[in-house]
């Protein structure tokens, strides 16, 4: 990897914890608004001198995906468990990062049990980490992160992975497991990849819940509806990264935005991406780092000196 674009990717990784970081602890207070936290987090980016690439959050049993509507209501509660999954890039250069934060100050047992949870992510992210060299075989980076959760008395949710990342591309089609696969594909120097272990006391398993406020552009192709247009016009310049509802209804109406999105997922041109819930109920946290593969070990470019773990 050149030594400008390892520039671009700490300059984004860099902007993505710093973002990260603030708005979960905006989050973290009770009474604080999704549809703010998420705005000001997209605000934050662009005012760091960051390309925004997304800004999502999930509580509770919702692992990922969830983008607040316009019109959503909702706000932090007292015990509830937030993640916050920030996506930065510099000219698609790419710096995907997440972290969790109780809301509020938790007392009971059942708050006891969610921090040993915040806990096994984090454990279970560093174990990863130690483990990324050249030549480490997948099923061993998923096995790290699953014996941490399980010392924990927890599991993770082994239907979520990390993955590799290229240039605006989140999902660069390798796919870092978060338990024994068995997978023996090689980590190979260069690489760009993120690891996002999920831990739940639930079954660990994930299903889509909920209509999606989360899509991506998946193929070009020609389109009828003068809506399908606009929103194609809209997204163009996130270049195949996500986008989220509000960003189109706040231009093109609530109606419009219906109608072209429909359009665009009937003939497969844009791909939605439901909040994905744990299937037993369980609660879920998580973290996430992103890092080059180097002959050293893993160079991670998303840590925050704040994060103090
Ligand atoms: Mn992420
Ligand atoms: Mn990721």
């Amino acid at each position: 990897m050149n030594p400008e674009t390892i520039q671009l990717l700490e300059k984004a990784g860099r902007i993505a914890a710093q973002v990260r970081r603030e708005t979960a602890a905006k989050l973290s207070k009770p009474g604080t608004s999704f549809l703010e936290a998420m705005d000001y987090a997209e605000q934050r980016i662009l005012q760091l001198k960051g390309q925004i690439a997304w800004a999502q959050m999930a509580v509770n049993d919702v692992a990922a995906h969830f983008c607040p509507t316009e019109e959503d209501t909702g706000v932090s509660k007292e015990g509830d468990i937030i993640k916050v999954d920030i996506g930065v890039h510099q000219d698609g250069w790419l710096a995907d990062n997440a972290m969790t934060v109780v809301v509020g100050t938790p007392t009971s047992e059942l708050q006891a049990e969610i921090k040993d949870m915040v806990k096994a992510a984090q454990n279970a992210l560093k174990a990863a980490i130690k483990v990324v060299r050249p030549g480490a075989q997948l099923w061993e980076v998923g096995e790290a992160q699953f014996s941490e959760a399980e010392a924990l008395g927890f599991t993770t949710v082994r239907n979520l992975s990390g993955h590799n990342i290229e240039r605006y591309k989140v999902h660069g089609g390798i796919t870092i497991p978060s338990y024994n696969t068995k997978d023996k594909m090689e980590l190979q120097e260069g690489w760009q990849i993120a690891i996002e272990p999920f831990i739940t006391n639930g079954d660990g398993l994930i299903k889509d819940k909920g209509p999606a406020t989360v899509f991506m552009v998946e193929r070009e192709k020609g389109v009828r509806s003068p809506q399908a247009r606009k929103i194609l016009e809209q997204v163009k310049s996130q270049n195949g990264l996500p986008f989220t509802t509000r960003w189109l209804t706040r231009k093109l109406g609530k109606g419009a935005t219906a109608l072209g999105l429909r359009e665009l997922q009937q003939i497969g041109v844009v791909r939605p991406y439901a909040p994905l819930a744990e299937i037993s109920g369980g609660m879920v946290t998580q973290f996430e780092h992103s890092m080059i593969v180097t002959e050293k070990g893993a160079k991670v470019y998303t840590r925050h000196e704040e994060d103090g773990w």
